[in-house]
């Protein structure tokens, strides 16, 4: 049987009675915990007459109850749909209608539209979990077995169904088998060089793929433990830093940790490797962090649809000559098994150096979108190359460098302009600390770009020589036509910049 439990399972240590987990509330589960109490729970669901294949859909605050309602659904062969937190009841609904899941689990305060919304679509139970063990769900798992045995499930069958972020449109739901999952779990195991004596800060959410399936399959396939924070508070990470040896972070979390005082190589001393990823890190952060700390970030790249894609390189790779340089504004190589490639708008193959779509193959692409067959075929090549919408080039020593997406892109008086490169242009300015760039109607020119820009602290920017610091740098219809200080830029839970809500706030504006 290919069930992932089975696998996360045989690696947990021989001593089950060791600490697996200690959360920021100061509990501490053991390996045992997490075995006995994914396995209550399996046998509720199952109990409950849920099916290999029905769906699970989990909009629960993080906790590592959340966590074995995870592994409880690998264990009963369900899929499981995890739903960010912060999404609105009409949000929701799309989800809930979409996935038609068998069970939904909620919080206790949401239970009553929740609930509504699941008999709609057809579910058979409805329970409730809060952050701290309340609700149904557990009272009802706990009159339950705790042994289990995981329903035989082949490589193929779904695991789980992510839906991406909805940066550039609807979220899609990413179809993820235990095969896809397993694969890069595995292959991230001895890429990054996993470690039996690693220890890992857990601060991410886990309804997304870098919290869920990089953090918890990396530990979990390594029988590490890791010290677990329901949030990121980077006062908590300080303390833990002298523990711990692996940390996975969103680009803001690394610009937050900067911005304490005791960040020190000192502190740092007992930690092995950082790794962040979901956005691009900004080459400031890259460098801030090496001096601060004397590490080099690892950055990797990765989506809902495909998991882990490429990565930095953790010692030397013999692929590309034994290089073993982690390149900062790069997201590196291909990770073993992976293909990657860069075509242009007719899927024909660029060669190096020039920027076109990223097209991907390999095990852990996923088996096409939910329930959007169309979306499903029109994202893939004939000869089953997956389009990830990213745009980017391969440079001859073999690093992927991401210069934007195929959407976020702004078209000009007719010239395609991607805001990411403008952006990048923009933070090299002297006080700049971040921007983005987005495209305003224009009766002229269809489009014009707007800059919004973040001053670093203490920084006195003029919007307009900023504009002028850029001509020499990029070409005339790149620059944008205004820049506007900002104080911050929206953010989602993945640290991702929100231009749906900027293009909205800004869409009147007269350029
Ligand atoms: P949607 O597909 O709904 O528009 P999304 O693409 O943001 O949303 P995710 O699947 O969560 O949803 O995110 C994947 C995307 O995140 C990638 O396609 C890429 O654009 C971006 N990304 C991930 N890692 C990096 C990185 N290291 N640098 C730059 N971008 C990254
Ligand atoms: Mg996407």
């Amino acid at each position: 049987t290919a069930n992932l439990y089975d696998a996360l399972r045989a690696a947990f240590p021989a001593a089950l009675d060791a600490w697996a987990i200690e959360t920021d509330t100061g509990f501490v589960y053991t390996w045992r915990d997490l075995d006995r109490g994914s396995a209550m729970l399996a046998n509720e669901l199952i109990g409950r007459g849920l099916v290999p294949g029905a769906r699970l859909v989990a909009q629960v605050d993080k906790s590592v109850e959340a966590l074995m309602l995870y592994l409880a659904a690998l264990r009963a062969g369900l899929v499981y749909v995890p739903l960010n937190t912060a999404y609105q009841p009409a949000e929701v609904a799309y989800f809930i209608d979409n996935a038609e899941p068998a069970a939904v689990v909620c919080t206790p305060d949401r239970f009553g539209w929740v609930s509504k919304l699941a008999f709609r679509a057809g579910a058979q139970a409805v329970y409730t979990l809060g952050p701290d063990r309340q609700g149904t769900l557990l009272e009802r798992a706990a009159h339950r077995a705790d042994t289990q045995t995981p329903v035989p499930v082949g490589r193929d069958a779904l695991a789980s169904i992510i839906y991406t972020s909805g940066t550039t449109g609807r979220s899609k739901g990413a179809m993820l088998t235990h095969g896809n999952l397993l694969a890069n779990a595995q292959t991230l195991r001895t890429y990054w060089g996993w470690q039996p004596q690693d220890v890992l800060i857990h601060v991410l959410p886990i309804f997304h793929v870098h919290g869920l399936f990089v953090a918890v399959h990396g530990a979990l396939l390594n029988g590490s433990p890791m010290l677990w924070a329901a949030k990121f508070d980077p006062r908590l990470v300080l303390d833990w830093l002298p523990r711990a040896t692996v940390f996975m972070g969103v680009p803001t979390l690394y610009t937050r940790l900067l911005s304490e005082s005791d960040l020190t190589p000192e502190r740092c001393a007992h930690m092995r490797l950082f790794i962040s990823g979901s956005a691009p890190l900004l080459i400031e952060t890259f460098r801030a962090w090496q001096q601060r700390t004397g590490h080099t970030i690892l950055e990797r790249y990765g989506m809902s649809e495909t998991i882990m894609l490429t990565s930095n390189p953790y010692g030397p790779d013999d692929r590309f000559g034994g290089q073993s340089e982690r390149r900062g504004g790069t997201v590196g190589f291909p990770l073993p098994g992976v293909e990657v490639r860069i075509a242009d708008a007719q899927d024909r193959p660029l060669p190096t150096g020039e920027v076109g779509g990223v097209q991907v193959r390999g095990p852990s692409v996923f088996q096409g979108y939910w329930r959007m067959p169309e979306k499903t075929a029109e994202d893939f090549t004939a000869d089953g190359w997956f389009r990830t919408g990213d745009v980017g080039f391969i440079d001859a020593r073999g690093y992927l460098t991401l210069v934007g997406r195929s959407k976020d892109v702004l078209i000009s008086g007719g010239y395609n302009v991607y805001p990411a490169e403008v952006e990048g242009a923009i933070n090299e300015l002297p006080g700049v600390a971040e921007s983005a760039v987005i495209g305003v109607p224009h009766p002229e020119w269809g489009e014009v770009g707007l800059a919004l820009v973040i001053a670093q602290p203490g920084a006195t920017l003029d919007p307009d020589a900023l504009l002028a610091a850029l001509r020499g740098r990029l070409a005339g219809y790149k620059i944008p036509k205004r820049c506007v200080l900002v104080d911050e830029l929206p953010r989602n839970a993945m640290g991702k910049v929100q231009k749906n809500l900027l293009r909205e706030r800004w869409r009147g504006m007269d350029l």
